[in-house]
């Protein structure tokens, strides 16, 4: 365990932990844009900076929550007036690429920003936080169709996308915090990055539910088990109303000696 101060409050924590999960875990806000549990951190977005003085130091740094565990001895500040001076300018930063983002409005208002001072470059545009990267990448076990490249004579990376080894899921759109990345749902296909993906009928109600794309890659990756194929062929929706019917036709007397005897849960086994 680490020994460390976080806001004046001494505490306790695991080894390995960031300051973003520490602090958390005591309650403690720190705002984020680029963050999500199933992206590795990157500290892109530079909006969890705090400040630190390390163990036995009147110096401080500054530096990103997200991705910066936790040292013996450390003592963080969340919200002093340097972090909340850099945040402010992060947010008017991020305010003037994107200022119609929900949650970019959101972030700036917890931040006391009521509008940027910086020109305004337009609706929907990539803010290059990187989460559309790093879920194509890890969470959507490796289609790495996306990456940051940058052109000649260009200072800034763009996002380049790779229709080969796409597969539709839709991930990256989903978690794109500023709808720079537009899909749609058009008769049966899915437009994604300007790609259009067949899509699969849930054969009970007829409604689509992923690309055909994704299941092949996701069949190639686990097999093909009769637990697959239900999945894949029975949307969520009808497999829960044919668990529901499953239990209704049960007669009363065996539900109850399900329970009685604590074989099991007849939910849980459907
Ligand atoms: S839709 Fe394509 S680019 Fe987006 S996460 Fe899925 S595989 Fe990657
Ligand atoms: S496209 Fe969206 S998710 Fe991807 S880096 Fe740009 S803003 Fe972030």
């Amino acid at each position: 365990m680490i020994e460390l101060v976080i806001d004046g409050q001494a505490l306790r924590a695991e080894e390995g932990k960031t300051i973003l999960d520490v602090a958390r875990d005591i309650g403690i806000h720190i705002p984020t844009l680029c963050h999500h549990d199933a992206v590795s951190p990157s500290g892109a977005c530079r909006l969890c900076i705090v400040e630190v003085y390390p163990r036995g130091s009147t110096m401080s740094y500054m530096t990103t929550a997200c991705n910066f565990p936790v040292e013996e001895g450390m003592e963080v500040w969340t919200s002093s007036a340097k972090v909340l001076e850099s945040r402010r300018m992060t947010v008017e930063l991020l305010l003037a690429k994107e200022p119609e983002s929900k949650i970019i409005q959101e972030i700036a208002a917890d931040l006391g920003v009521e509008k940027t001072p910086f020109t305004l470059e337009g609706d929907d545009t990539c803010i290059l936080c990187g989460l559309c990267v790093g879920v194509c990448r890890e969470a959507v076990v490796g289609a790495d169709a996306l990456n940051f490249i940058t052109r000649r004579g260009k200072t800034e990376p763009h996002i380049e996308f790779s229709p080969d080894t796409c597969i539709g899921c839709g991930a990256c759109s989903l978690l794109c915090p500023t709808g720079f990345i537009k899909m749609e749902e058009v008769e049966g296909q899915r437009i994604i990055w300007g790609t259009a993906f067949r899509m699969r009928k849930c054969s009970c109600c007829g409604s689509y539910t992923t690309t055909e794309a994704h299941w092949e890659y996701m069949e190639e990756k686990v097999g093909t088990s009769s637990e697959f194929r239900t999945a894949r062929d029975i949307c969520p929706a009808c497999r829960r109303d044919a668990i529901s019917s499953e239990l209704l036709d049960l007669p009363e007397k065996s539900l109850i000696s399900l329970y009685e005897t604590g074989t099991t849960d007849p939910l849980e086994n459907s």
